[in-house]
């Protein structure tokens, strides 16, 4: 059996994608730098390899070493505030290292991805709910980085035959069910671990950045969307890339405000969270949520079994209680 490349499969979404590929059957071999990942979020028997996008010898060595029929490509930096501080370090990785590793594709005859891209690449909604046709103009160099992908993709689609999927996801949320690997990213700055970690005591409080936005209860809307549904896009995704090439959303399409999530996680839990009011944080748009029913659903025949916001934090937390790393 032809092997799957995860690059990027010790992080946050590329670890539930690895478990969710293995468990469908899928022979996956995780690259990973380590920077950010964590060499426990793979699964035992998997093979892993060090590899870093900026070295392009690191990626010679694994495609050297295995026959490959398909990358799935997670390895990128997320961080928004930190890509406008240093943006060097974003287009580096995120642009130069993926055209890299699309060079080590092209060279080794690997036709097949699918790519991370984010709801960032639409920047400040024109409309909402957004769809694919939404105009993209990233309001960050993060969001550039994975718009220039997305573009250069297009190009090698017409020149040299590549197939592939850019999954552009809202807001991925949750852990593995199993509680065997979920979200742990240093520094934390997302906002449901940082409400399950006020309410474990872990942290003071939660800051709410911003209670005067345009919507009914004055904070921001966004879509969270549970970890393992973004697993199984990908998979739809890499079975239809024989006949699909594009771009597709990923999120549920439910509205949910920073004080829904608190409000939910305090159900979940059974406890108070310790809550103070902040300015907004620069950047954020009042509400960001996708189009049910788009081409995730009518063309890769997905469609998200997480839709309760409790159901989706209740696995954070179980992850929260009995994290490994
Ligand atoms: N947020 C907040 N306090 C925090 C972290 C996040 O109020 O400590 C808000 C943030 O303003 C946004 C929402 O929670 O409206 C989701 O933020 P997160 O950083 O989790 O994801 P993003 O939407 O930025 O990708």
């Amino acid at each position: 059996m032809k092997k799957i490349l995860v690059m990027g499969g010790a992080g946050y979404i590329g670890s539930h994608a690895v478990k969710h590929f293995v468990q469908e059957g899928y022979d996956c071999v995780v690259a990973d730098n380590l920077v950010y990942g964590h060499r426990e979020a793979v699964p035992q028997g998997v093979a892993f390899e060090k590899a870093d996008l900026a070295d392009p010898s690191s990626l010679e060595a694994v495609f050297g070493k295995y026959d490959f029929e398909a990358v799935l490509h997670f390895a990128a930096y997320a961080y928004v505030g930190e890509s406008v501080t240093d943006p060097q370090k974003y287009y580096q990785n995120n642009v130069a290292g993926t055209l890299n590793l699309l060079a080590a594709m092209k060279k080794h005859g690997v036709h097949k991805i699918v790519f991370s891209s984010t709801c960032a690449t639409y920047g400040e909604p024109q409309y909402t709910p957004i769809d694919e046709k939404h105009p993209q103009n990233p309001i960050n160099p993060y969001g550039r980085t994975k718009l220039m992908i997305e573009q250069a993709f297009g190009d090698y689609a017409r020149a040299y035959g590549l197939q592939y999927a850019a999954l552009r996801y809202f807001n991925a949320a949750g852990a593995a069910a199993d509680g065997s690997i979920g979200e742990s990213h240093n520094p934390e700055t997302h906002l449901i671990p940082l409400v399950l970690q006020a309410i474990d005591g872990r942290r003071p409080c939660i800051k709410v950045f911003g209670t005067d936005y345009p919507t009914p209860d004055g904070t921001c809307l966004r879509d969270y969307i549970h970890v393992e549904d973004l697993a199984s896009a990908h998979r739809l995704a890499l079975e239809k890339l024989d006949t699909f090439s594009g771009y597709v959303n990923l999120g549920t399409g439910v509205k949910t405000s920073v004080k829904d999530i608190i409000a939910a996680a305090e159900n979940v839990t059974g406890k108070k969270c310790p809550v103070e009011n902040a300015p907004r944080r620069a950047g954020d748009p009042a509400e960001l949520y996708a189009a049910a029913h788009g081409p995730a659903e009518t063309v890769l025949g997905w469609k998200p079994r997480y839709m309760q916001i409790e159901d989706i934090i209740a696995t954070a937390w179980k992850w929260e209680l009995n994290r490994r790393y």
